[in-house]
């Protein structure tokens, strides 16, 4: 019996993909964080709803089925998505996952803003996400840091996000 290989056969296949997002803080926006608005005095800046949590997860997603990124599924230039709610792009990118024979295992996520506190809001976003996603909320960690006071983060400029994803076959 051969013991080339140390593959079992029938052994899930994993994938892992990563990503992060950056959006400016404005006056005159809504901030839409993991699809929950926030009461704030300043909202995101984008084409679509400007929800960097919800645009790092997708492009987690997507880097773990290389298939690229979310700006070229759904391009900042195309008026179909000019005002769109991020989580209905997420529901997209969820199908993607089944069509490749994947689901999803785990997502881990993290909000790096100075103000709001959001972690009030975070159980709602952790529902929000794993409706999207088709998962258990268990399955969906989202968790906030600052940058204590340092950078575009810090200083109230910009709300960023990053992301980790598994994907296995069952
Ligand atoms: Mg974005």
């Amino acid at each position: 019996m051969s013991k080339t290989s140390n593959t079992h056969p029938i052994a899930p296949n994993f994938r892992i993909g990563t990503g992060y997002d950056v959006h400016r803080l404005v006056e005159g926006r809504d901030l839409v964080l993991g699809g929950v608005k926030i009461p704030f005095e300043k909202g995101t800046l984008g084409h679509s709803d400007g929800d960097a949590l919800t645009h790092a997860i997708a492009d987690a997603i997507l880097g773990a089925l290389a298939l690229g990124d979310i700006g070229q599924h759904f391009p900042d230039t195309d008026p179909e998505y000019e005002g769109v709610y991020s989580i209905d792009l997420l529901k997209h990118v969820a199908s993607l996952i089944k069509k490749n024979g994947f689901m999803v295992s785990n997502v881990d996520a993290t909000l790096i803003l100075q103000r709001p506190k959001v972690m009030e809001f975070l159980p709602e976003m952790r529902e929000k996400l794993a409706e999207a996603l088709e998962v258990s909320p268990d399955q969906v960690s989202v968790k906030a840091t600052t940058t204590e006071g340092m950078g575009m983060t810090g200083n109230g400029d910009a709300v960023a996000a990053q992301a980790v994803c598994l994907l296995s076959t069952f």
